[in-house]
């Protein structure tokens, strides 16, 4: 089964942190929509699974859009492909967004998820953000959406922030735990190049956290997701049981999907495929039989990275006969050895065949996958 991914790119306004492709609000206009129906009725035969399960509205921020933009978009995927008949479809959110009427909406149109962008229960960190919401709009958007029927809610939380203590991330994870949601992603605050927030640790205004710090959030929320019944199922997913996210387990268990809109990334197991990060480059690549998409082929070098990245990250990990099996027709000696390293020190386990990384490992999961990687 395959999945679709719209990169939806427009926001109210932009936080300090982020370096998503997006633009503002007053930039959308119906255009956006007709060119996504435009964009998949030309770039859907490049899919070969043709029953789509999951569809995914992410961005930017797609609760920006009309629900006459949406219907539009998810009547498309029904005309180009065979939908699943109890397709998983996600919209991303801001806390802002949500009225009782939109909520509403959503369930209309047949979204059945909502992945809900809270990143703290805490106003400080909020502002320090650049995050237009507050804590406590937060809690009532998640609120309004329950009332109205939705119950397959994920809320993304940021641990790590400048200034954050083991207290402040651990109020706003039994924070998170009150709410009676079913998913929660958890991200480590990054720096990226060129963003508000880089530029004010590079000129010193703004200390980073110790590393130390950061690990023990990370061990709490282990803790404190554990004791409430969540499976950490990958290094930045966590869910009640029957709530992983089959869109994103999509990704990590090698499906195919179709990426639309600008600087969305598609996949078909044979290449890889990523529109410009522009809208107007994205639109004149539309028309012009899609010039400005970038790709790249699948050789069996990128197969077995890509496998390594994405599949020990989850608990599915990787089956342990068939990546000896890999290393060993591919030569890759100094990969053995890493992955004995590893094994002997408790960074990797074997368990029903599988090889992966033990959860309480999953800090330091970077170091270790690029210790596996074909350079
Ligand atoms: S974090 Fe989300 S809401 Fe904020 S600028 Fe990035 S995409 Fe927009």
């Amino acid at each position: 089964m395959s999945g679709i991914y719209i990169h939806v790119p427009f926001c109210y306004k932009k936080c300090s942190y982020c370096d998503f492709y997006s633009v503002g609000r007053n930039r959308l206009n119906e255009d956006f929509a007709n060119h996504v129906v435009e964009e998949l009725k030309l770039q859907n035969i490049n899919i070969n699974d043709r029953l789509v399960k999951t569809i995914y509205f992410g961005g930017g921020t797609p609760s920006q859009l009309p629900a006459s933009d949406i219907q539009k978009i998810i009547s498309a995927t029904h005309g180009c492909f065979a939908i699943d008949s109890n397709p998983e479809i996600t919209i991303e959110v801001n806390p802002d967004d949500i009225t009782p009427s939109a909520a509403k909406e959503y369930l209309r149109l047949g979204i059945n998820r909502i992945s809900i962008g809270v990143q703290s229960f805490i106003d400080a960190e909020l502002a320090f953000l650049g995050r237009r919401h507050d804590a406590q709009t937060a809690v009532n958007a998640i609120k309004t959406l329950q009332d109205a029927g939705f119950d397959n809610i994920s809320i993304d939380l940021i641990y790590g922030l400048p200034n954050s203590t083991l207290q402040s991330w651990d109020f706003s994870l039994r924070e998170a735990m009150k709410l009676n949601i079913q998913h929660l992603s958890c991200y480590h605050l990054t720096y990226e190049e060129g963003t508000p927030l880089t530029r004010k640790v590079k000129k010193g205004r703004v200390q980073t956290l110790d590393e130390e710090i950061s690990e023990k959030q990370f061990q709490l929320l282990n803790q404190v997701t554990s004791a409430n019944g969540f499976i950490h199922y990958e290094v930045s997913n966590l869910a009640k049981p029957d709530y992983f996210s089959r869109h994103n387990s999509g990704y990590w268990l090698d499906e195919e999907y179709l990426g639309l809109g600008p600087s969305a990334h598609s996949y078909n197991k044979l290449k890889r495929w990523w529109n410009p990060a522009s809208i107007e480059t994205w639109k004149n690549s539309i028309q012009s039989g899609f010039e400005y998409v970038e790709s790249e082929p699948i050789d069996s070098k990128t197969r077995f990275n890509e496998m390594i990245i994405t599949r020990l990250r989850t608990i599915w990990g990787i089956d342990y006969d068939l990546l000896a099996k890999v290393i060993n027709s591919l030569n890759l000696h100094p990969i053995r050895s890493q992955l004995g390293k590893h094994l002997k020190g408790g960074r990797l386990i074997i368990e029903n065949g599988k090889i992966k990384i033990p959860p309480k490992r999953y800090f330091i999961s970077d170091s270790i996958i690029s210790d596996l990687l074909i350079v």
